[in-house]
């Protein structure tokens, strides 16, 4: 079985699995990420928690609670979950529960956790469900059954772990069953981040980069990035590729605003997928309420991407609503379009 790799993979290994391709984070990527605890930006109630779960761990000398950490993509699950062994000094293994298929998928990292290591399940919500069920036994008493032949030759082994602590990461925590998401110790929600936090994000990492930028320009990009830390360091990087490209590199408030216009990157922070939704919302379904999937097959988009990546921002900012016949949008959102209340239009209209 491909495995994923423990942290930074050495280049060239198993070059050609892709799920292992999709993990190797490019340079400048492991560069912005945060390496300890303190280096992390925000998240204060999450982060007092987690500095006490870790201390007493340290203290008693025992393997930290298995942890789930749940939110929309971008806003530091999986960066917590490598700083947190950093921070314990034990080993990490990185599993993605959209690569588990069965049980024996998951066997070599349960057998390889070092006692008190972590192994990390990204997209925890996608495992099978026969995979989640062997997981149990292994996360409540360090145990795990293997069944060995087939047939009336069957037999189950019964196996012990090393003990280890399991952080689940997903962006759909009501897709987990309750009998896994009562086996994590501590369930942490992560939000959205405030503007004064994407700010300071930007103004540390501008200098990781090594590039000057003013200070209005970092309120700028960190106004226009959804409340989220990857579309920060996104838009930082594009906005100093624009700066290097059209001046000399010193990223302004004008050159930024700039950038980010060319990138159709609005004041909200609004990207053309998010308002293509909206104004597929107000166009076709007059507003709503409308299902996610008739939105998604208008859009030609995945009902999960929408679910994901567009909504979560849109509803926290009251753009939408969900009620029970689907999503409608609200006054906020056809002032931000600039639509008249209560206007749609029809579908050959200038959206399509
Ligand atoms: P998720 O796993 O929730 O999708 P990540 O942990 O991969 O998100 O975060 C995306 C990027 O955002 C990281 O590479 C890191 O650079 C940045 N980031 C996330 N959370 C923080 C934080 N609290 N402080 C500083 N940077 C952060």
């Amino acid at each position: 079985m491909a495995r994923e790799p423990i942290l930074s993979p050495e280049d060239g290994e198993e070059p050609d699995d892709r799920r292992f391709r999709s993990r190797v984070e490019p340079e400048e990527d492991r560069v912005l990420r945060p390496q300890r605890m303190g280096d992390m930006v925000g998240q204060r109630e999450v982060f007092a928690r987690l500095e006490i779960a870790l201390d007493a761990a340290r203290k008693r000398r025992e393997t930290l609670g298995h942890i789930l950490f749940d939110g929309p993509p971008g806003l530091g699950k999986t960066t917590f979950a490598t700083v947190i062994p950093r921070e314990l000094g034990v080993s990490l293994q990185i599993a993605s529960g959209a690569a588990m298929t069965a049980p024996k998928d998951l066997i070599p990292y349960l057998t390889n956790a070092e006692e008190g290591s972590v192994l990390f399940i990204d997209e925890i919500h996608r495992l099978p469900k026969a995979v989640e069920e062997f997981l149990y036994p292994a996360m409540e008493d360090f145990r795990i059954d293997i069944t060995l032949g087939e047939g009336v030759n069957a037999r189950t082994i019964n196996m012990s772990l090393r003990p280890f602590t399991l952080i689940g990461a997903t962006t759909r925590s009501g897709l987990l069953s309750a009998p896994l998401r009562d086996r994590f110790v501590l369930r942490e929600h992560l939000d959205f981040y405030t503007v004064e936090e994407l700010a300071e994000i930007v103004r540390r990492n501008a200098g990781k980069l090594g590039c000057q930028i003013e200070a209005s320009a970092t309120t700028e990009i960190a106004s226009r990035s959804r409340g989220t830390p990857r579309l920060a360091n996104n838009r930082l990087r594009w906005v100093r590729d624009y700066a290097t490209s059209k001046a000399d590199g010193h990223i302004t408030l004008t050159l930024a605003q700039a950038a980010l216009e060319m990138q159709r990157i609005d004041r909200l922070g609004l990207d053309g997928q998010d308002r293509r939704y909206l104004e597929t919302i107000i166009r076709v379904f007059h507003g709503g309420p409308a299902g996610v999937e008739a939105v998604a097959h208008t859009m030609n988009t995945a009902p999960d991407t929408l679910i994901d990546e567009v909504e979560p921002f849109l509803l926290r900012r009251g753009l939408i609503v969900r009620t029970p016949r689907g999503r409608r949008t609200t006054p906020v959102s056809y002032e931000h379009l600039g639509f008249e209340p209560g206007q749609s239009g029809d579908p050959q209209g200038k959206l399509f």
